[in-house]
């Protein structure tokens, strides 16, 4: 069929949940992310992290605290100028390290002391925090205790005045550079859904160590480290919601957390299809260019369908998480269905680059690299599948 038959003149409409004023967001934030993040990921990576100084500059164009309320220093605005920010960081950035750290900060760590925090403790950690000035970390995995997060062993003894933690986490996001960390402890000897807290760790307290820097297959520009607490004294005032109720705030905050993992794998998608068609239109084999190919057209308008896919799951889960709605299932579906079809994606987008896909230069070999963390991370592929049968009833 000629192209010319097929009337779509490409222009979008604006999706829901989405509005007229996230658009305009979202062109800003590309602009930002192409100007000020894109040109230096390369040297980012091989550093093996970003400069602080974009933790500081983030939170002076507002994009750190784009959904806390202004009296705090935040924009007013609500999740979906959230989703607008981390898709367009993903997608403009072509970096999973960048966006880890950035959203581990600003997604996973802040959101917990907001929402269940004194003013007090926000006025301690999520001022600072919007501006970038202070880094935040969440804390949940420990070398023995990853999907069956209940298992966890640090623990935070009772004493007069606050408590008194001993223990280990790992592969920790910011864990190197976090000022704060969001520290998932045992508060009764059973442990268990019912005995873990959480309190708020300072780096500077006595007692609280960064045991290693961790080597990873991806993410290279976000330091994941290992942290060890020996008799780390830890005030009563730093103690996040209810005294063993912490188990509903890790399970409020994995809603978000997978969110965001599967809206910047969202982004991810956009940014491989639109790389791989832009190749496939230059390079040439046999003196067609290879996008001319049926085998190579076909293959990119599958992968285009399975992007489309996943992003029409996510934002209707997004809708409804957004809306206050029921929506675990829809969430964890989204989760597990954008984690493979992104990593799948990357991976024929490198086929489709042949060699130069291969190469460094292109960024597609990081996108399979950073990819691959998505079924891992945030909670796994099959603990995606338990928490979707179990929604079913099985
Ligand atoms: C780069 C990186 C960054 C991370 N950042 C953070 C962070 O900032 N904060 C944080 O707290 N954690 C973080 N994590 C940890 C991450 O959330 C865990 O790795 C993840 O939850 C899996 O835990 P695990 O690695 O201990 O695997 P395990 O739980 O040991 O699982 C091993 C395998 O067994 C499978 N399995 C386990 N239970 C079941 C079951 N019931 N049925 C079927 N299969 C099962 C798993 O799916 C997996 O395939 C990070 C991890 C990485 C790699």
């Amino acid at each position: 069929m000629n192209a010319s038959v097929i009337k779509d003149t490409g222009a979008r409409a604006i999706l829901p949940p989405f509005s007229e004023e996230h658009e305009e967001l979202r062109e800003s934030v590309g602009r930002f992310v192409a100007a000020e993040v894109a040109p230096h990921v390369d040297e980012w990576e091989e550093a093996r992290e970003f400069p602080r100084d974009l933790f500081n500059r983030c939170g002076e164009l507002g994009f750190l605290g784009l959904k806390f309320p202004e009296r705090y220093g935040g924009q007013g605005g609500d999740l979906l100028h959230d989703a607008v920010w981390i898709e367009e960081l993903s997608r403009a950035g072509g970096s999973g390290g960048v966006a880890a750290g950035l959203n581990a900060h600003a997604q996973i760590a802040m959101p917990p002391v907001f929402n269940f925090g004194t003013s007090e403790q926000r006025e301690r950690w999520i001022v600072p925090g919007i501006r970038g000035e202070l880094i935040g970390a969440l804390g949940i995995t420990e070398p023995g205790a990853g999907s069956d997060v209940a298992s966890l062993r640090t623990s935070a003894r009772k004493v007069d005045g606050g408590y008194v933690v001993n223990g280990a986490k790992t592969f920790i996001t910011n864990g190197v550079r976090a000022d704060f960390l969001v520290c998932a402890c045992k508060t009764t000897e059973e442990g268990g859904h019912g005995g873990i807290s959480f309190l708020v760790l300072e780096r500077e307290m006595p007692g609280y160590e960064v045991a290693a820097k961790l080597e990873k297959m991806g993410w290279h520009s976000s330091d994941t480290g290992e942290l060890a607490f020996t008799d780390v004294e830890v005030p009563a005032e730093n103690l996040l919601g209810e005294e063993n109720g912490g188990f509903k705030l890790i399970m409020a905050n994995f809603a978000w957390e997978r969110l965001v993992m599967s809206i910047g794998a969202v982004g991810a998608m956009r940014r491989l299809i639109e790389t791989t068609v832009a190749y496939a239109l230059d390079r040439e084999a046999f003196g067609h260019p290879i996008g001319k190919f049926q085998a190579i057209r076909h293959q990119i308008a599958e992968m285009a369908t399975e992007a489309e896919a996943a992003r029409a799951q996510t934002y209707d889960a997004l809708r409804l998480f957004h809306e206050g709605r029921d929506c675990i299932k829809e969430v964890s579906i989204s989760k597990l269905l954008t984690q493979r079809t992104a990593l799948r994606i990357a991976d024929q987008s490198l086929q489709i680059h042949g060699g130069y896909g291969y190469m460094r230069e292109y960024g597609i070999e990081r996108a399979v690299r950073d990819a691959r963390l998505g079924p891992i991370g945030g909670g796994t592929d099959e603990i995606m599948k338990e928490i979707i049968g179990k929604t079913m009833g099985l």
